[in-house]
């Protein structure tokens, strides 16, 4: 895939319609907005826009209506805070692309904005439905897509609507791509990828692809117990995906042949059980991961993987991480992936932090500062990772 992809600085946008797919798709509690970050986020595009003189029609879908006028997920909320933001009037549709939109989109001046109702109302939005994604595309001349978060998704707004208008990318969405872009086409090396999470079913791509790039591949989380049984350790009760076993065989095959080092915690945390609840006090021991007992579980990794994981991410030119540790959940437990994401900070390689709960944890240690990237999408960045195509950056003019 071709990630050199036009933005909006590449388009001349002054007296234009532009319609502009952002990710507003913020929490909210008893119709109040809990975290701005996403608007927050969206707003240097917004801005460039309004400051060119563009003609601005803002969308986003919000929850999972799934075709239904929900009340609750009106973006009512988020024209409030965009305009607050901006310290300008939002003019807010009643509809998707419908009458009103048409004529509040007609009567637009320069650099002003207003915004659609949630995307999701209409159901054609994620079936990438044509006669949605032309509606939209009939209220612009140029379509900007800055919400990465759904551009692994094909829906009408983030990717139909290009098939009819000139699309470019946002200021968000040229990060994601242009820093993850980079990384996988043309890491600086070494180029250590650190991988954690529950399944090994869940990231079976992302392994396969990150392969054939990297240097250094780190598994931990429970991920890694599958690796160790398939190298013929017994893990006790952890958790174990019988079924991709011989995967695990192959990769570990595919790593050797390639000459990659394939890193797998030397030492875990164990427990008799998983914890209940999830953040409840639970009582550890450290093992190495040869000698896990029978009757334990690994829960997180141990001291001397931890050590080791930050050694080579300190060793590192390039590093990307998905996937907690452990189940960083409970406090005990969430010590390597603390380990992992202070490993990161104190590193001066590209660090990327592939969107969900790492992304999450770096945020609430504090270290995003100290990151080069975190991506703003969970999915759209593991995607990205196992080398697929995404909709929603695809669609975009290349440079
Ligand atoms: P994922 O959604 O695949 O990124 O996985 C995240 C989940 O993996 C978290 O909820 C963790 O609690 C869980 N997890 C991480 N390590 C382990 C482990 N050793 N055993 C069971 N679950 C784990």
């Amino acid at each position: 895939m071709n990630y050199n992809k036009k933005s909006i600085e590449d388009i001349e946008v002054a007296g234009k319609r532009v319609l502009c797919r952002c990710d507003f798709n913020v929490p909210t509690k008893d119709g109040k907005i809990t975290s701005d970050k996403r608007i927050v986020a969206a707003m240097p595009t917004i801005e460039y826009l309004v400051n060119k003189g563009a003609k601005v029609i803002l969308c986003s879908h919000m929850g999972k209506p799934k075709g239904e006028w929900k009340p609750e997920l009106s973006l009512q909320v988020v024209a409030k805070r965009i305009s607050e933001l901006l310290g300008k009037e939002v003019v807010m549709a009643t509809d998707v692309a419908g009458e009103d939109s048409k004529a509040k989109a007609a009567a637009l001046r320069d650099g002003d904005v207003m915004l659609l109702e949630n995307t999701r109302y209409i159901k054609g939005e994620t079936k990438n439905d044509p006669e949605l994604s032309k509606a939209l595309a009939d209220l612009a001349d140029i379509f900007v897509n800055d919400a990465f978060g759904t551009a692994h998704r094909a829906h009408s707004s983030t990717a139909g609507v290009a098939d009819y208008l000139p699309a470019v990318s946002g200021y968000l969405v040229q990060k994601e791509v242009s820093i993850m872009g980079k990384a996988l086409a043309n890491p600086e090396r070494p180029f250590v990828a650190i991988l954690g999470g529950a399944k090994v079913s869940d990231k079976l791509n992302v392994i396969n692809n990150l392969l054939e790039k990297v240097d250094t591949l780190i598994i931990g989380g429970g991920m890694a117990y599958t690796f160790l049984a398939a190298q013929g350790y017994s893990v006790g009760k952890s958790l174990v995906d019988n079924e991709k076993l011989d995967y695990c065989k192959e990769m570990l095959a595919k790593a050797e042949a390639k000459g990659v080092k394939l890193l797998l915690p030397a030492d875990t945390a164990i427990a008799p059980a998983f914890p209940d609840p999830i953040d409840g006090e639970i009582s550890v021991d450290y093992v190495d991961c040869t000698a896990i007992p029978a009757d334990q579980m690994g829960l997180d990794i141990g001291p001397k993987a931890c050590a080791a994981f930050a050694a080579a991410a300190k060793a590192a030119k390039t590093v990307v991480w998905n996937g907690p540790m452990g189940v960083f959940e409970n406090p005990t437990l969430a010590k390597g992936t603390i380990a992992v994401a202070q490993a990161l900070a104190d590193s001066d390689a590209v660090t990327i932090v592939g969107g969900g709960d790492s992304a999450a944890a770096c945020e609430q240690l504090g270290f995003a500062n100290a990151i080069t990237h975190i991506s703003t999408g969970g999915g759209a960045s593991l995607e990205f990772l196992e080398g697929l195509e995404l909709p929603g950056i695809a669609c975009l003019q290349d440079k």
